[in-house]
């Protein structure tokens, strides 16, 4: 695990425990104080003494639901609740009344009075009436769960009493046994001859006139011994709705709990049995509506509380409705077949066998919530865990993509230069015998300039897909060197295969490119190098390839060269030379040399050239012009010799020297130097050495790349008054049609014009080049004459002026002065 990692991970846990804790804070709130919630907010005072008197027993299952009730109102508001039974259900007598009197008289004499009084039941109530002066004198009362409604209007009356009555819900009961029941035609009530049995027989009556298609009886139990009683019940038909209200005692006198009656009455009745109030449901009863014996527990505490509080007793009047619930017993409902879509919605339903979840949801609620929660930790981890192996992957792409990108070529999507060093490097690590070939477009400079770079991109992409093409087992290896340069390898180094290759790709390369709907003919010059397995240094076999393609390129481009030892030794001399010349154009390390030029005519010299020369080196202009060329070189050596020249006229004349006409060679590079033309006008003008002593030898390779750029110069050359001289004709191009436009004066023929036509055979074609000269208008010189005969010939041919070792080898300008001017003949 990283930092980083461990980090995260100790904050995903604390996250987790903080959670964990929050939940279940509110887990504990939500199902263990769900209750609070219920109760109205609560003022707080000094702890007040409430004494509960209940009609009945603890045993009494109506009691504890009232107790519930009274102690949830109570609850958190410093209330003292005592609570008396008067058990007078059981002992219904006076003896037991008084008894109750003398117990409670007792209590409140020897204890602290009362703040109120809570009355459960009508017995309670009468009894608290009885004897309000002696025990409850100026103690405010509330009753509840009040059978006797004309009793509760009375004692509503009393100023320190109010309550509430427990009505009997028989209507609401009937009215929905008749819907579970709808074949009924009888309606009977079980009822006793106690206090409570009396009362509820009354109000049954009572409603009778409601139901006139009904018929309503009655079974009082008292009048009955329990077998009687079961027997009648047993007979009881499907017509008929069993309302249970009573049955405390039969005519033995025996007293049974609302438990044992329940039992009783519904092993027996064959019918769903009914009840009005709720003790007793859930055992056998089917159920109905009922009175809430906690709610009304809890209402008349509420308004104890109220009174406590300073509330009037006169502003609370009797409740003349009671707290209700309709209660069903869902195993008696399925036991009859009763439809439970006709239970009506707030209805609580005993006995129903909970769903799992029901039975634990207290557990399952909280286990699913920290379930839930866990899995969205889980899912936030997994998601995170995801994200950041997306993260990765994205970041191994994009290495990816930084990595091709640094070994690829942008346009030609082909490995770089980078790349190709690498591969040839493991080609010499594994001792593999390969080829490597550098290809370079020849003059892709031209494409670019003339058609733009989109063109030129667009070759250099049509060559990269061509060569794609043809890669095999044999070349394997294909990579964009550089501009326009491909390195390509092919694998082994055997001749014969290699040459066989070579041509195929110089076929392919061959075929025209088009762009724009032009085509373009691409030629490409190679340097190979064979690689045969002892090379150390990939550099070294790149600087091999490079001089193959050197020599390609000067040995006039469009083919290919094998690299060989003497090309390494070549071009360490062309270096030194290099070295050399700059060091002369510094040091003043160069020296002129005049070859004189004879009028044909005459004999006489009628002009030079002005040939330069090395001070302390034996290297011929020939050798170091071609290299200096090849650099910014040419020049600056250009114009040094003019200066020269320039200034050894000036010495001439001011030696009183006759000055003739000097011919300077004028390298086609030099075109480059757009300053030359003012340069050698300001030496002229400087020096007042007319124009018309100047003669510039160009040759005809001036023109092959800047034709527009030639004529300019010639122009600018004509301008200031300065002849020009085409040197070298008979060699290379020897267009004839360039004579026809180009301002020359001049021709010069070639020493190997000379050498091979003026033998034997009689010079005729020096002849015919000497009259077509003549023409054009244009003086011809002939140079390299090293023989009279040569001189007779070519002077009989008419040419205008001879130059040649015949007449005088170059001559330093003091010799020149020293010259009297020879006639040959
Ligand atoms: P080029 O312009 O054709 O010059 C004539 C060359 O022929 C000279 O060689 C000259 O010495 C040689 N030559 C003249 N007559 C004879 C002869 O009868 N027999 C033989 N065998 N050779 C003869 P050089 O001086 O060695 O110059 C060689 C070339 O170097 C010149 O050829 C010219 O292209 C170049 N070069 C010489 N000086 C300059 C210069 O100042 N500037 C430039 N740009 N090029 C120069
Ligand atoms: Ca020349
Ligand atoms: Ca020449």
């Amino acid at each position: 695990m990283t930092k980083e990692e461990k980090i995260t991970a100790r904050r995903v846990a604390i996250g987790v425990s903080l959670l964990v804790l929050i939940l279940s804070v509110l887990v504990f709130y939500l199902f263990f104080y769900r209750e609070r919630s219920v109760f109205v907010e609560k003022d707080y005072f000094p702890a007040k003494r409430v004494l509960f008197i209940s009609s009945y027993s603890e045993s009494f299952d109506t009691v504890d639901l009232q107790k519930e009730g009274i102690r949830q109102a109570f609850k958190g508001n410093n209330i003292q609740l005592d609570i008396e039974y008067m058990d007078m259900k059981r002992f219904d007598r006076k003896e037991n009344e008084d008894l109750f009197y003398q117990s409670l008289q007792y209590k409140i004499k020897n204890s602290k009075a009362y703040d109120a009084i809570l009355l459960g039941d009508d017995a309670a109530l009468k009894f608290a009436m009885a004897h309000q002066e002696e025990l409850f004198a100026g103690i405010s009362m509330v009753f509840f769960c009040i059978n006797d409604k004309e009793l509760a209007i009375t004692a509503g009356e009393n100023p320190y009493i109010t309550g509430a009555v427990e009505e009997l819900y028989l209507k609401d009961t009937i009215d929905i046994a008749i819907k579970f029941q709808p074949k009924a035609t009888k309606v009977a009530a079980i009822y006793d001859n106690t206090l409570t049995g009396k009362g509820d027989w009354k109000q049954f009556n009572n409603i009778k006139s409601s139901y006139p298609e009904y018929e309503f009886v009655g079974i009082n139990a008292s009048e009955y011994t329990l077998d009687e009683f079961g027997q009648i019940l047993g007979r009881i038909e499907d017509d008929t709705i069993l309302i249970f209200m009573d049955q405390f005692e039969d005519i033995d006198n025996n007293y049974y709990t609302i438990f044992e009656s329940v039992r009783y009455i519904t092993e027996r009745a064959k019918v769903p049995v009914y009840r009005v109030s709720v003790s007793g449901v859930g055992d056998g009863l089917i159920g109905g509506r009922m009175v809430s014996y906690d709610k009304s527990g809890y209402m008349a505490a509420a308004m104890v509380l109220d009174l406590l509080k300073g509330v009037d007793i006169a502003d609370m009047p009797v409740y003349l409705t009671g707290e209700s619930q309709y209660y069903f017993d869902y195993n008696i409902l399925r036991k009859y077949d009763i439809d439970l879509s006709l239970v009506p919605d707030d209805t609580v339903i005993v006995n129903k066998e909970p769903t799992i979840f029901e039975k634990y949801k207290v557990v399952l609620i909280p286990v699913f919530v920290f379930s839930l929660f866990c899995l969205c930790v889980s899912l936030v981890i997994v998601i995170d865990s995801l994200k950041r192996r997306l993260l990765m992957k994205d970041l191994q792409r994009s290495n990816e993509y930084i990595l091709y990108q640094a070994e690829h070529d942008y346009l030609t999507n082909l490995p770089n230069r980078r790349a190709a060093m690498e591969k040839i490097e493991l080609l010499i690590h594994e001792k593999k015998e390969c080829t490597v070939i550098i290809m370079d477009i020849d003059d892709f400079k031209e494409i670019n300039d003339s058609y733009g770079h989109i063109c030129g991109d667009e070759v250099l992409r049509e060559i990269a897909g061509r060569l794609l093409e043809i890669t095999d087992d044999k070349l394997f290896y294909v990579s964009r060197f550089g501009g326009d340069e491909f390195l390509l390898i092919m694998n082994g180094a055997e001749y014969e295969q290699n040459e066989q290759y070579m041509h195929r790709i110089k076929q392919v390369l061959e075929l025209p490119v088009v762009f724009e709907d032009k085509k373009h003919y691409i030629k490409m010059s190679m340097g190979i190098a064979e690689v045969k397995g002892d090379e150390t240094e990939a550099s070294e076999i790149v600087s091999n390839m490079d001089f193959a393609l050197c020599t390609a390129k000067k040995s006039g481009k469009n083919e290919w060269v094998y690299y060989n030892v003497n090309m390494k030794d070549e071009a360490v001399k062309r270096k030194d030379i290099k070295n050399i010349l700059n060091e002369a154009c510094i040091n003043d390390g160069f020296y002129i040399l005049y070859q004189p030029q004879v009028d044909a005519g005459t004999g006489r010299t009628n002009g030079y050239e002005a040939l330069i020369r090395l001070k302390n080196h034996l290297i011929s202009p020939m050798e170091f012009i071609s290299i200096a060329e090849e650099t910014e070189l040419i020049l600056n050596i250009g114009r040094i010799v003019t200066k020269k020249v320039i200034e050894q006229m000036v010495e001439w004349r001011s030696n009183g020297l006759e000055l003739y006409p000097v011919a300077i060679n004028f390298s086609s590079k030099q075109i480059r130097d757009k300053g030359y033309v003012n340069y050698l006008k300001g030496l002229l003008e400087k020096n007042e050495i007319s124009p018309h002593l100047i003669e510039l030898e160009i040759t005809e390779s001036i023109f092959i790349n800047n034709n527009e750029n030639a004529m300019q110069l010639f122009e600018d050359f004509s301008a200031i008054g300065v002849g020009l001289a085409l040197d070298d004709f008979g060699t290379g191009y020897s267009s004839i049609n360039y004579l026809t436009y180009i301002p020359v004066e001049k021709i010069k023929l070639d020493k190997s014009l000379v050498d091979i036509f003026l033998d034997d055979r009689g010079g005729e074609f020096i002849e015919n080049i000497i009259r077509m000269a003549h023409c054009l208008g244009l003086k011809v010189t002939v140079e390299g004459i090293e023989e009279k005969h040569q001189s007779d010939k070519v002077t009989a041919f008419g040419c205008d002026c001879i130059q040649g070792y015949y007449f005088s080898k170059p001559i330093t300008g003091g010799e020149v002065a020293l010259l009297k001017n020879p006639i040959k003949g």
